[in-house]
């Protein structure tokens, strides 16, 4: 399946809440969600009850959306989470955090996680000091993450880099500021991922 290219703020307004796709305009009062908050398109304001499959569908369509994936890439996410040990929901949010765009992302390297994968997807990103551009790589416990020396004094990078500062990382990323190096601590666990986002409910979704 293609890639979604309408405007990303009415994925928002499908789900309901903020799924963080536009950077910092997400922040302020130009955000979709703080001033429409009800599902795009002439049927909108209809509030029909979801069943139980509908209720899942939407479960998953968020976490989708909010990773930016298509329907094939979070399959196949999903098929190898349940490979994992333990519990399927869990290793399903592990994986999609520790996908390289979304490190880039929660770094503050960029504002979204679409930009984020744009600077993996050029080349701008290494990896233990080896240029990796394929956003679906997954960072293990002691890669060490980087921009190229010339995309660190990027005006956006810097920019993203300064909001983010003021937010902070996730605990299991650790960031050194005057070398903008990061360092994978160890794996995500679900503790360290907040999420609006019922995962077991995806997980059944597929069971089905
Ligand atoms: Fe979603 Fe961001 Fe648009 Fe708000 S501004 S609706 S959070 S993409």
């Amino acid at each position: 399946m293609s890639r979604y290219t309408e405007a990303s703020c009415k994925l928002c307004r499908r789900e309901g809440i903020k799924l963080f796709l536009k950077g910092n305009r997400c922040y302020g009062e130009k955000c979709a969600i703080e001033r429409r908050n009800y599902p795009p398109g002439s049927h909108g304001h209809n509030k029909n009850k979801l069943t139980e499959y509908g209720v899942q569908l939407r479960e998953k369509q968020k976490l989708r959306r909010m990773y930016g994936l298509t329907e094939r890439q979070f399959e196949r996410i999903f098929v190898d989470a349940t490979i994992h040990k333990g519990r399927t929901g869990d290793a399903l949010l592990s994986m999609l955090e520790r996908r390289l765009d979304n490190v880039v992302y929660s770094l503050g390297f960029a504002s979204s996680r679409s930009g984020a994968r744009q600077l993996v997807n050029h080349g701008r990103v290494m990896v233990d000091g080896k240029k990796v551009d394929i956003a679906s790589f997954l960072v293990k416990t002691g890669n060490v993450i980087e921009l190229k020396e010339r995309t660190k004094t990027n005006v956006h990078v810097q920019s993203s880099l300064s909001s983010r500062t003021k937010m902070g990382i996730p605990r299991w990323l650790e960031l050194e500021p005057a070398t903008m190096k990061a360092t994978v601590k160890t794996l995500p666990e679900k503790t360290d991922i907040s999420l609006p986002v019922q995962e077991q409910l995806v997980v059944e979704l597929y069971s089905k």
